[in-house]
């Protein structure tokens, strides 16, 4: 059985290894879905922050969300991307994470979410904290034990 028990790795936090806000591919509240159907393709990321002027998070949207949104009875209605805006199809119940979490909750958050946003005290967006950054150091550590 692996020993997990490591200070090291306990005393970590989600700060210590998010991607920073300024590095983070995001839309803004008011946008339409055209211009978020097109941040999310030229990125190829599949899901992004939805967040307002004042950088506080309201939601993710996906490229998912927002074709089921314009799939019509017959037809795609492409004509809808520019009418309708983010904040009618963002998905806004998601798990959030403070910067000074422990590392083991972002763990146990990315099993279900391939990433999770990072916000302050005030809501304010700071990074998301990704699946391969949590694989990658959960990687490093098990081998570092090993040794
Ligand atoms: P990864 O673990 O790098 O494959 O990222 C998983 C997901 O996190 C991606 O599909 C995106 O939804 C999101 N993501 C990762 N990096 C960024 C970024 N720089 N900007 C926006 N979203 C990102």
């Amino acid at each position: 059985m692996i020993n997990l028990q490591s200070d090291e790795l306990l005393e970590t936090t989600v700060g210590q290894f998010m991607i920073d806000a300024d590095k983070v591919a995001h839309v803004q509240v008011g946008n339409n879905l055209e211009h978020a159907l097109l941040v999310l393709t030229k990125t190829g990321y599949t899901a992004i922050p939805v967040l307002d002027a004042s950088f506080r998070l309201h939601g993710l949207i996906g490229t998912n969300m927002i074709m089921d949104k314009i799939f019509g009875l017959e037809r795609i209605e492409f004509e809808k991307l520019d009418q309708l805006h983010v904040e009618e199809v963002m998905l806004t119940d998601i798990p959030r994470l403070k910067t000074n979490d422990p590392i083991l909750k972002g763990f146990g958050l990315v099993i279900n979410h391939a990433f999770v946003c990072v916000e302050n005290e005030d809501q304010v967006f700071e990074g998301i904290f990704t699946r391969r950054v949590a694989l990658k150091q959960l990687n490093k550590h098990l081998r570092t034990l090993n040794k």
